[in-house]
């Protein structure tokens, strides 16, 4: 039986991601710390789909393949940079100015900022991230590249009830699609009658033990290594 992510672990891998991630508030991430951050030990499964879910409900926005917002938090208090950012450090400090006019004090806890929003004379995105690099590494500042494809919160500030998931229906159409899936197998694998399978399924009474016609019924040997190997990779897929 193929592993299907089920409703409940997709929710509470979604619930511990929201719990993380308000504690990483601004922090941008990808599926496997994800993955390594929530406890339970999900499969990349089970994040994938609970992203995909949180996506389209607009809680989470992915990065595009373009992508210029980079994560910064500042780690110098306002005295620390007076004292040590003097003569010859003209650029830096007034990057840090208009780093705190962009975001303010969230700065303190981390914030996504867009380094190509910066005003001219910083040397565009390129000119930007060395600044933060160099900021950095006289440790004034943390900072990271938020790459192609990582997920951050649409919106930080909001509990995940905001987003109004219905979870029972998830878990519903879930359950249908492992029933499925299930059926398809057991037809496969299905050593009686193939056309009393199919009508029983769809709950017809006109189904009978034989149909004379089936490959099982004809005992056909071919047909049904074939069936079976189709069967083999879809699993393999799934
Ligand atoms: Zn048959």
């Amino acid at each position: 039986m193929a592993r299907t992510p089920s409703a409940s672990s997709s929710r509470r891998s979604t619930r511990d991601f929201n719990a993380a991630q308000t504690r990483r508030a601004a922090l941008s991430l990808t599926h496997s710390r994800i993955a390594r951050g929530v406890p339970g030990k999900p499969s990349v499964r089970d994040i994938e789909s609970a992203l995909r879910l949180l996506q389209s409900r607009g809680a989470l926005v992915a990065n595009s393949a373009t992508a210029t917002t980079v994560n910064v938090r500042l780690l110098a208090t306002p005295e620390r940079i007076k004292t040590e950012l003097g003569a010859g450090d003209e650029l830096e400090l007034s990057f840090l100015r208009a780093l705190w006019r962009l975001v303010g004090v969230r700065i303190n806890d981390g914030a996504i900022v867009d380094a190509s929003g910066f005003p001219p004379g910083y040397g565009g995105t390129r000119g930007v991230m060395s600044l933060l690099a160099a900021l950095q590494s006289r440790q004034f500042l943390v900072w990271t590249a938020n790459g192609a494809g990582e997920v951050r919160l649409a919106r930080p500030n909001h509990p995940l009830e905001y987003f109004q998931i219905d979870w029972p229906a998830i878990g519903k159409r879930r359950a249908g699609d492992v029933a499925k899936l299930d059926a398809m197998q057991k037809y496969a694998y299905l050593n009686s009658c193939r056309r009393q399978f199919v009508l029983s399924y769809f709950g017809d009474a006109a189904a009978r033990p034989k149909c004379k016609g089936c490959d099982n019924c004809l005992g056909v040997k071919l047909a049904k290594r074939v069936v079976g190997r189709v069967a083999k990779k879809r699993r393999r897929r799934a």
